[in-house]
């Protein structure tokens, strides 16, 4: 007998018919003999339609007032997920992220986890029930409920496996595991059957969006084993674990895709010590993450700098910008029709000559690159938008992972 953290995400549970399916299979685990924790996504579709609806209200809406709204996805999946499996007999409750005991910072829509107390799992699990937990949803410590930023469900499930001291982490998706490159992108893309956490730390922050990047930061600091799979189909995944040996030869194991990115270009700041920290500094205490940071010196004692911030935070960065930057006299102008493209390896720490291949496919397909970053196992551009799934397969095939 094990115990089980099941996660399904917003495809698995699209629909009635989903549900029942995935309720079957929760089924066969606890026939199995099993205790099973399952945490949920919304429907596919639901979080977007909502931050719609909020945003036809108002373009800046109020963050505490969202993640009231968001929550209300997830809510609605588990009730289904209970009553569908009460349906097959099986005994099940479910839990909001709060009564699970996900606690959080106050940080509404980006919040970070503090601790999982788990609630009254283990006292449902012993008295025979499934516990079905909405996931991508915590509780502040003044009681309001905040959520954990997009793709957060895969969160969830990886502190409810760790807090639990779960056997098994199964993240449950639309593809077979994890693959080369987005599947949907790069038709001759591979699937990998064992993964380094660093590896895929890397492919998740680089835009991959088959796992959020927090969940498997959270996952490699607390040994959680997940295995990623389908719920479509019973073939086995993509185990994720510390310290899988790289195979001699392949420097490159995968290639992301962001196209959820906005460039953001400053131009006449005055040349001088602090004008750059001061800019972070606002962005930073808002929570806004920035990447590809690149300052180049322009004329007259002036600096230009780009850089570029995550899609979801491009209006409210743009606010905070416009302010600091009135005070020094400079100039911001965003645009979103950028992607980030990067390749990603373990591989690439012994070995040379990978920059010469990556930038080199790009120019063959004439491809104009506008910002570059690199980190150990990583080489990542920002081209333009319309170019993103061209470079990708370029550079799949470049360094030789086509099937
Ligand atoms: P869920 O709703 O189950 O969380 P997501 O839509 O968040 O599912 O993630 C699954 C999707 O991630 C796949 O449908 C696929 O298009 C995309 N994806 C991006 N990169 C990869 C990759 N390297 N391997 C597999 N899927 C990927
Ligand atoms: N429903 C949330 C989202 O769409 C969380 C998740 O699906 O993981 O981002
Ligand atoms: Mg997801």
């Amino acid at each position: 007998m094990a115990l089980i953290v099941q996660k399904y995400g917003g495809t698995s549970v699209g629909d009635v018919e989903r549900i029942k399916v995935v309720a079957q299979r929760i089924k066969e685990n606890v026939d199995a003999g099993n205790d099973v924790v399952v945490v949920v996504s919304a429907r596919s579709g639901v979080t977007n339609q909502l931050i719609e609806r909020a945003k036809a209200l108002n373009s800046m809406p109020n963050e505490r007032e969202m993640d009231m709204l968001l929550a209300v996805g997830e809510q609605e999946t588990i009730a289904l997920v209970a009553m569908a499996l009460h349906s097959l007999g099986v005994k099940a409750v479910s839990r909001t992220g709060a009564q699970a005991g996900i606690i959080t910072d106050f940080n509404h829509t980006r919040a970070r986890i503090i601790e999982v107390t788990g609630g009254d799992i283990k006292k449902q699990l012993a008295s025979g029930n499934v516990v079905i937990v909405a996931g991508f949803q915590g509780i502040d410590p003044d009681g309001h409920v905040s959520t954990l930023g997009r793709g957060g469900s895969d969160l969830s499930a990886m502190a409810l496996a760790g807090a639990l001291k779960a056997d098994i982490c199964q993240i449950f998706t639309d593809v077979d595991g994890i693959y080369t490159a987005d599947p949907r992108i790069v038709k001759s893309a591979r699937k990998i059957e064992v993964m380094d956490y660093d590896e895929l730390l890397e492919m998740a922050s680089s835009g991959s969006k088959v796992m959020q990047a927090r969940s498997v930061e959270f996952a490699r600091k607390y040994n959680v084993v997940f295995e990623v799979r389908s719920s479509f189909n019973n073939n086995s995944g993509t185990i994720v674990k510390a310290e899988v040996p790289t195979l001699e030869g392949l420097v490159v194991s995968g290639v992301a895709v962001d196209k959820n990115q906005t460039k953001v270009t400053i131009t006449g700041i005055p040349d001088k010590p602090g004008s750059v920290a001061e800019i972070f500094e606002d962005l930073g205490a808002s929570g806004i993450g920035v990447d590809m940071i690149v300052q180049n010196i322009g004329r007259a004692g002036m600096a230009n700098l780009t850089f570029t911030v995550a899609k979801d935070d491009a209006s409210k960065a743009e606010k905070i910008l416009q302010n600091t930057c009135s005070k020094m006299g400079a100039e911001v102008s965003l645009t979103g029709d950028i992607a980030k493209v990067s390749v990603v390896g373990i591989g690439m720490r012994s070995n040379s000559g990978v920059a010469a291949t990556f930038f080199s496919a790009l120019a063959q397909k004439n491809i104009n690159v506008q910002l570059i970053t690199t980190s150990e196992i990583k080489i990542c551009v920002a081209i333009n938008l319309d170019k993103a799934d061209e470079a990708a397969c370029a550079l799949h095939t470049a360094f030789g992972l086509d099937k």
